[in-house]
């Protein structure tokens, strides 16, 4: 029987957030209960895409879920991601984005429309992949994740400083 568990997702700013994560070179059991894990994770939370660093592993995997999404344009099976890297971007879209990494804030993030991206899938087998609109997005926000950037890096300064200034605040609060 396989079993699956939710795991804890890291927040902002932890500094697992900040590495840059290893290749992976081996798929093994381990790396198939993580993914396995990390699924449920993100559909548990629930949100669209998790990175293995969200989830305190710094390896070269994501997970994006457009399953069920209402249109069909949207629309896109699970999607495992390993060892990602992106061959070609193009255009430019300015859309709101939020994170599990840091929750009940979302702020309009600039980024390329289209994107091509080469991973392996969790068996090994690398695949190419054209997108646009919402996988798009989420594919440069699960890739950032992996370099150790996080989406209010890409916030104009005026922005960023605001978020800091909440941010520290919240956490002030907190304490
Ligand atoms: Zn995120």
């Amino acid at each position: 029987m396989k079993t699956m568990a939710i795991r804890d997702i890291k927040k902002y700013p932890d500094p697992v957030l900040r590495e840059k994560t290893a290749r992976v070179e081996r798929i093994d059991a381990a790396l198939e209960r993580l993914i396995d894990d990390m699924v449920e994770t993100m559909h548990d939370a629930p949100g669209v895409g998790l990175a293995a660093n969200q989830v305190g592993v710094p390896l070269q995997v994501a997970v994006i879920d457009l399953s069920s999404r209402d249109d069909e344009e949207q629309r896109h099976p699970l999607l495992v991601i390993i060892n990602p890297e992106v061959l070609q971007m193009g255009g430019s879209v300015t859309e709101e984005e939020g994170c599990l990494s840091i929750p009940d804030y979302a702020e309009k993030v600039t980024r390329a429309a289209r994107v091509k991206v080469r991973a392996q899938d969790r068996t090994g087998k690398v695949f190419e992949l054209e997108a646009d609109g919402l996988m798009a997005k989420a594919l440069q926000h699960e890739i950032d994740h992996l370099n150790g950037v996080l989406f209010v890096d890409r916030l104009s300064a005026l922005k960023r400083g605001l978020f800091k200034r909440r941010h520290r605040k919240v956490l002030s609060e907190k304490a």
